[in-house]
């Protein structure tokens, strides 16, 4: 999907310098994979949240991939 869609489907935006992420909160079935994945990008108690950039581009994609809802997606910008 492209950011335009994303963003008309109810995802919000988490930038970073390699990666954008996206999430919408209505289809998060709270699995934990994200958090469990990587804790430095995805903290719940934080705002933002998700901070793309305190991982590698790569490694922030390998955890948005386990996300079993669909409520996590990326958009890699290199
Ligand atoms: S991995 Fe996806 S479904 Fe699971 S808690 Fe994170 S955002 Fe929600």
């Amino acid at each position: 999907m492209t950011e335009k869609e994303l963003i008309e489907k109810g995802y919000k935006k988490y930038t970073g310098k390699d990666i954008d992420v996206f999430y919408n909160k209505d289809m998060c079935c709270h699995s934990g994979n994200c958090t469990h994945g990587n804790g430095e990008v995805f903290k719940v108690c934080r705002r933002p949240w998700v901070l793309p950039d305190n991982a590698a581009a790569e490694e922030v994609k390998a955890v948005v991939e386990t996300c079993p809802s669909g409520a996590l997606q990326y958009i890699m910008k290199k």
